[in-house]
């Protein structure tokens, strides 16, 4: 490490980098002054001595769905705009408590719904590889950030897949822990069941550093393990031999690209040459799951979404209104994208009188059995290998009038939300499109240490 490098060169450059990038849009708002600030102090506390955070001086930028007290935070939606957070974060106190930098935060479909960043009230983003490309969603902005180096780390939200998905389109690694690994408070809520921070990053290496300081208990998230975290970042081994299974329904999806079904077959084989064991095994319910994810999650949103009324905070619509019904409607109106209004009419109607047990209870119903599944297959192996996504990043305007392809992008990454399992993408190919894609590692509950460990061993693998 150059030693005279200092944090506020530091946030020069990636100012620089965030300017040049302008035209992806990744960012929301970038936080100039407060990073330079923040920047000044940090350099003064090298200076001084002090002992130094474990993220001293590293780029971070946040999704649009984070609070970072004193600043904006908008989930990327009219009905949030100018709203400005009133308490940080849990993960972001532990960000800044090691010395990161948090530069701006991040652009984003509207409430996290989305798997293309199409949705969001601050326009569509850009895929910095290929700029008639998606760049995944719905933490798009996040992984463009990464993928451009408009910082050297990025927290998403991942609910179905928001972090896996678009780095995989972006060719960096996404990382989405166990649920309940990270405390979510301060993160603006789509499905609670299923809702999990999710870390952008150029390697595993940044990726377990960054969890080990985000991790823990949190007395405000009740939902948050009580579990002790690991040093992720120093006892990750890649010595070890593994024993992979990977879902035959998966491999031999039609929907999956056929020459991304040939790279990852024959990286299979590479595994095996280096000793370890791929093997496929039997999962019927493949296509049971985006069903189940979408009755499920929806359902949660509509009544996490109800607090947006124009009653306490946020945007309301203007008008002489007769009734606080009609104000209700208009502002939820006006205040909502199209697809988070589709959500909520979907959730509220899986949820009414006379449709409850046959779309919500069966869905709980389906993710039990998945759990069940689950179970059994961590019996006889140490984790699942599946594409991440079935395609690489699809040019933009091409799935947003279809939701249902739209959804479909989510094949392989809502099982692990769904059963709760942590999961981490890592680029390893590259397409004749030009586009990258990678492949999904599904660990143990809890079991990051040695997921990760099974990530870095992929990474150097070829
Ligand atoms: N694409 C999925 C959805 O739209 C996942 C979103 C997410 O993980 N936040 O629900």
């Amino acid at each position: 490490m150059n030693n005279n490098i200092t944090c506020v060169d530091t946030v020069k450059s990636y100012l620089q980098q965030i300017e040049s990038n302008k035209h992806l849009n990744a960012f929301i708002e970038v936080f100039e002054q407060d990073a330079l600030q923040l920047a000044v102090s940090l350099d003064a506390e090298r200076l001084s001595g002090k002992k130094l955070g474990k993220l001293h001086g590293v780029i971070v930028s946040i999704k649009d769905v984070i609070c970072y007290k004193g600043h904006q935070v908008s989930a990327a939606s009219k009905i949030l705009e100018n709203y400005t957070a009133v308490y940080n974060a849990t993960l972001v106190e532990k960000l800044l408590q090691e010395g990161a930098i948090i530069i701006g935060r991040n652009n984003c479909d509207e409430f996290a719904m989305g798997s293309s960043s199409e949705n969001s009230f601050y326009g569509i983003i850009k895929n910095g590889i290929d700029v008639t490309r998606v760049p995944g969603g719905s933490s798009g902005g996040s992984a463009v950030a990464v993928q451009m180096n408009m910082s050297m780390i990025s927290l998403g939200s991942d609910t179905g897949g928001s972090v896996r998905q678009p780095a995989d389109f972006c060719g960096i690694v996404g990382l989405k822990p166990t649920y309940g690994r990270i405390s979510r408070y301060g993160l603006i809520a789509y499905a609670s069941s299923f809702d999990q921070i999710g870390i952008f990053a150029q390697s595993i290496d940044d990726a377990s550093l960054a969890l080990e300081v985000i991790a823990g208990a949190d007395d405000f998230d009740s939902t948050a393990s009580q579990q002790e975290v690991p040093s992720y970042s120093t006892q990750l081994s890649s010595d070890k031999k593994y024993k992979f299974a990977y879902f035959k329904q998966a491999i031999e999806h039609a929907g999956l690209d056929k020459e991304m079904a040939a790279a990852i077959k024959k990286y299979f084989e590479v595994l095996t040459q280096n000793g370890h064991t791929v093997e496929a095994v039997e999962f019927d319910l493949l296509d049971e799951t985006i069903p189940t994810y979408y009755v499920l999650t929806t359902a949660e949103a509509s009544s996490n979404l109800a607090r947006f009324d124009g009653v306490k905070y946020g945007y309301r619509a203007t008008g002489n209104f007769d009734s606080l019904q009609a104000m209700y409607k208009q502002t939820r109106s006006e205040g909502f994208g199209k697809e988070v209004q589709r959500r909520i009419m979907l959730g509220a109607y899986v949820l009414s009188e006379g449709y409850f047990d046959a779309y919500f209870t069966k869905a709980q119903q389906v993710r039990q059995l998945l759990s069940n599944t689950t179970k059994k297959v961590f019996e006889q192996y140490d984790a699942i290998l599946s594409p991440t996504v079935p395609t690489t990043a699809f040019k933009i305007g091409e799935k947003s009038n279809d939701s249902v392809a739209m959804y479909l992008a989510d094949l392989y990454t809502v099982f692990s939300n769904l059963v709760g399992i942590p999961a981490v993408c890592i680029s390893k190919f590259k397409h004749s499109n030009g586009m990258p894609f990678g492949l999904q590692i599904m660990g143990k509950h809890y079991q990051e240490t040695e997921m990760l460990s099974m990530a870095k061993t992929i990474e150097s693998t070829n």
